[in-house]
Parts: structure tokens; C-alpha cells; sequence
């Protein structure tokens, strides 16, 4: 894991390095079953399914703690054909004694239940009892964020922590909180939200019914139209294949348009960062989720925001993060959830 509170500055070259071979991993996962190594886990055989709005992917938690990474599978608006094709790419259907799932959206963990996900276009989905059917075995059912939280404290070195914020950057912004060594999930299992939080409260009008919600100014949305903005590419015809990604990359050449989107973004993302460390004083914030490859660009103005907003102890101790393990840290915090009760 890539830790940016000792040395905000002169890190660039390195988790430049690390952020390729973070990518590197990531395409290697989709060909061929690979094994991590971690400590925890051990003598528990769980699946853990992270269902994303383009790509499902899997992993084995086993025996001697470590997680066996299987073949993603692409996403399908019907959950039970999910299941079914994770079943397949499996190919291992008595190996595993229980399945944890992770989703973005409101979830209702005791049952089961999808409530809401806007990004993959789900309501009320019983998704639990659906993977139970096909799968066979007992099934907890869990927001992608929590999970994602989970797996950063198993596979980022972070076990040492009892309380960690895990902030996912992707096409929403989300959050999974661990406090004094266990998931807060609140009072109706809707607890980190982060990037429901308002940033600006007469902004931009936000999916979730709110206005100025940070994922409205975090999201890939966001960056790219930032981009387009900065850059004056709006209207050109190319502006339509600009992602976040694109935009790292230029910024790796040193577009001035570019570097400049990253730092703008670095400081709204340190603002929720300093709302975060004053509300949760946090011994480290992990960043994970897609845009987090791009951290070598936009984590030294975040962090340098955070400093200059939160409360100056807090500040100073907490240690913001970039996951090493993005590609598979949903699915093994959701195997850890499932196969762990007394860390739920
Ligand atoms: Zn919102």
C-alpha cells in the first residue's frame, strides 16, 4: 500500500510505478485464477463476489488465508444470470462452504436485499436469497464500499488499525468505515455514505435526491467534464472517449490541462477528507476504486487540503493511502464479511 502522510512530497516516481503495476495486475486477473497472500482467514473457505456495474469478479478466500482470484465475468442486468456465470467460472461448486457478495447501493444486510442501486439499476433486489438458490450455500449480502473497507484491512496492511475509512473512487464516490475494529454500518445499514455528504449545497442536483453531493465534484463524471472544461475540449470530437484514465495519461506527459484537473480535484477530495478525519479521527483513509490510479496526481494536493482544514492532531496522525489491491479488494472483503461474523 502506497502511503502519502510521512512523504507528500518527491513521491511521484514511485507510486507511479506501483499505480502500473496495480494496473498490471488487474488485466492479468481476467485470464487466469491468481493467489494472494495475507494473513487471517485461515481454514475458512468462502467466495466473494463484487458485483460492479461492468465487470463481476470473484475470489476464494482459503484455507491458510489467501485469496485465489477467479475469472471476472461481465455484468448482466438479471442477478440470477450473474450468479450463474460466476457458478461456471468457478467451476468449484462444493469448495466453498459460504458467499459473500458486494454491491453498490443500499443494502439491507439482514435480509438480503438490494434496496437501491442507481449505478447498476436495481430496486429492491433480493439478491441474497437469488445467489442462495443458485449457489447453494448461505449468501451475506453487503455494500461494495463496507466490503472494500474489509479488504483493505485484510490485503493493504492495515489489521494493524482499529479504525480505518476506505474512500472508492469510481463512477460514484463511496465510503466503508471500520471504527473501534468493526464495520460500522449505522443505525439502517446505511453508515458511509461519504460521497452523499453535501460539498456544495446549492450545486449540482445528485442522483440520490440531495444537491452538491461530493460525488457530483469526485466521480468519473466530474473529472472528465473538468477536464473537457480546463482544456477546452468540450466541443471537440474526441471529447467523448476522455475517462479519468485518459486524463492520468496526459497527465503523465505533463499536460498542463491535465495536471491542473488533478490538482483541482485533489483539493475537493481533501475537503471531504478533513470532514472525514474531524468526524472519525481515523488512523488511516484508504483510497481504492478505479480513479485511484490516478492518486500520483491528485493525493499530494488532497492530502496538503486536509492538512490545512482539519483538526491539527488528527491531521497529522492519520495516514491517507492508496489500496495495492483494487482489482479484488470488494470481492475479498466480502468473503472476509461472510466467513467472520464477529467482524460485522
Ligand atoms: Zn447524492
Amino acid at each position: 500500500m502506497r502511503d502519502c502522510a510521512d512523504r507528500p512530497h518527491g513521491l511521484r516516481r514511485g507510486l507511479h510505478r506501483e499505480a502500473f503495476a496495480a494496473r498490471r495486475g488487474f488485466q492479468k486477473s481476467r485470464q487466469k485464477p491468481q493467489t494472494l497472500g495475507f494473513q487471517g482467514g485461515a481454514g475458512l473457505k468462502t467466495l466473494g463476489i463484487d458485483v460492479g456495474g461492468t465487470r463481476i469478479k470473484s475470489g476464494l478466500l482459503g484455507a491458510g488465508g489467501k485469496i485465489i482470484r477467479l475469472p471476472s465475468v461481465d455484468f448482466n442486468a438479471d442477478p440470477a444470470a450473474i450468479f450463474r456465470a460466476v457458478k461456471n467460472s468457478a467451476g468449484m461448486t462444493s469448495a466453498y462452504a459460504r458467499v459473500g457478495v458486494a454491491v453498490a447501493g443500499d443494502i439491507d444486510t439482514a435480509l438480503g436485499i438490494v434496496r437501491f442501486s442507481p449505478n447498476l439499476g436495481w430496486k429492491n433486489v433480493h439478491i441474497g436469497t437469488i445467489a442462495r438458490k443458485i449457489l447453494g450455500k448461505p449468501v451475506v449480502v453487503e455494500n461494495d464500499a463496507n466490503a472494500a473497507a474489509m479488504g483493505a484491512w485484510m490485503l493493504d496492511g492495515a489489521k494493524r488499525y482499529s479504525d480505518i475509512v476506505c474512500v472508492t473512487m469510481g463512477t460514484g464516490v463511496g465510503g466503508g468505515i471500520i471504527a473501534g475494529g468493526k464495520l460500522l454500518r449505522g443505525a439502517t445499514g446505511s453508515a458511509g455514505e461519504i460521497g452523499h455528504m453535501t460539498y456544495k449545497p446549492d450545486g449540482v442536483k445528485c442522483s440520490c435526491g440531495n444537491s452538491g453531493c461530493f460525488e457530483r465534484y469526485l466521480g468519473r463524471d466530474a473529472i472528465v467534464a473538468r477536464f473537457l472544461e480546463i482544456s477546452r475540449r468540450r466541443k471537440s470530437g474526441s471529447a467523448k472517449n476522455v475517462t479519468p484514465m485518459t486524463v492520468a495519461a496526459l497527465a503523465a506527459e505533463g499536460d498542463r490541462a491535465a495536471l491542473e484537473t488533478w490538482r483541482r480535484t485533489g483539493e475537493i477530495l481533501g475537503v471531504l477528507l478533513a470532514d472525514i478525519v474531524d468526524a472519525l479521527n481515523p488512523s488511516a483513509v484508504i483510497i481504492a476504486g478505479a480513479v485511484s490510479r490516478a492518486a500520483d496526481f491528485f493525493l499530494p494536493a488532497a492530502v496538503a487540503e486536509m492538512r490545512k482544514r482539519a483538526f491539527k492532531h488528527p491531521a497529522r496522525s492519520v495516514r491517507i493511502m492508496v489500496t495495492g489491491h483494487d482489482d479484488i479488494l470488494g470481492a475479498a472483503g466480502a468473503a472476509l464479511i461472510a466467513s467472520a461474523p464477529s467482524k460485522k
